[in-house]
């Protein structure tokens, strides 16, 4: 299959109310370019400089989220051009996003990334302290916290990410209830995206699904 027909043969098969953030890391603009016209309607960058320059030429006819880990110092370009922070890791990282969210005059939405497995190497707020993470960032008014969303561990059969997938959900649905306006779980990527919307997901991350392997 080609880049159209994976993207259209996944969004047949997934439900309508999950959404799809096609993985663009080290794509070209051609490879996003196609999967757009194929159906893809959010793209996500994890590096800001090439999100930026991608930018350039496809422009707001999708949504872009950025879901890479996010450097304080590269927070003034991601604001004004991104619709949505998925990798909201620290307080410190909140604070300077309503800081620049406020000087453009907008509300930005993020997500809340969890460390669901509790890796040392991996970013993303411990499970135990995501409901005071919530509370904390209440006081900042430029900030619209949707939802929640996870890496997960790398496993090699897609049903050992299934209890972490299940965690997050529950988390997530207590979450909601310090912050109802909460709507999206965002977990799975190309292996495990097929798990992650049984256990709830409302937001897939996929890139070699689409793209096929990098080279
Ligand atoms: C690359 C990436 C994905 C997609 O990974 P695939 O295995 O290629 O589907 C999802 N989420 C994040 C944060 C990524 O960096």
């Amino acid at each position: 299959m080609n880049i159209e027909e994976r993207v259209r043969s996944l969004l047949k098969e997934i439900p309508e109310n999950v959404k799809v953030v096609a993985a663009t890391k080290a794509r070209s603009v051609d490879e996003i370019l196609r999967a757009i016209d194929a159906g893809i309607e959010i793209i996500g960058e994890n590096y800001v400089q090439e999100a930026l320059k991608k930018y350039e030429t496809i422009g707001d006819r999708v949504e872009w989220h950025f879901i890479g880990h996010l450097q304080k110092n590269k927070v003034k370009y991601v604001v004004p051009r991104f619709d949505m922070i998925e990798t909201l890791d620290s307080l410190e990282l909140a604070r300077v996003i309503d800081k620049h969210a406020e000087k453009n005059g907008k509300t930005m939405p993020v997500l809340i990334e969890v460390n669901i497995a509790e890796e040392p190497q991996k970013y993303g707020i411990s499970p135990s302290m995501v409901k005071d993470f919530i509370k904390d960032l209440t006081s900042l008014r430029h900030i619209k916290v949707e939802g929640l969303m996870t890496m997960g561990p790398l496993v090699e059969n897609p049903e050992d990410i299934r209890p972490f997938f299940k965690r997050m959900r529950e988390l997530f649905e207590e979450s909601k209830q310090i912050l109802p306006e909460m709507k999206y779980l965002s977990m799975g990527m190309s292996d495990t995206y097929r798990v992650a919307i049984e256990e709830g997901a409302n937001i897939i991350r996929v890139g070699t699904l689409i793209f096929g392997p990098r080279s």
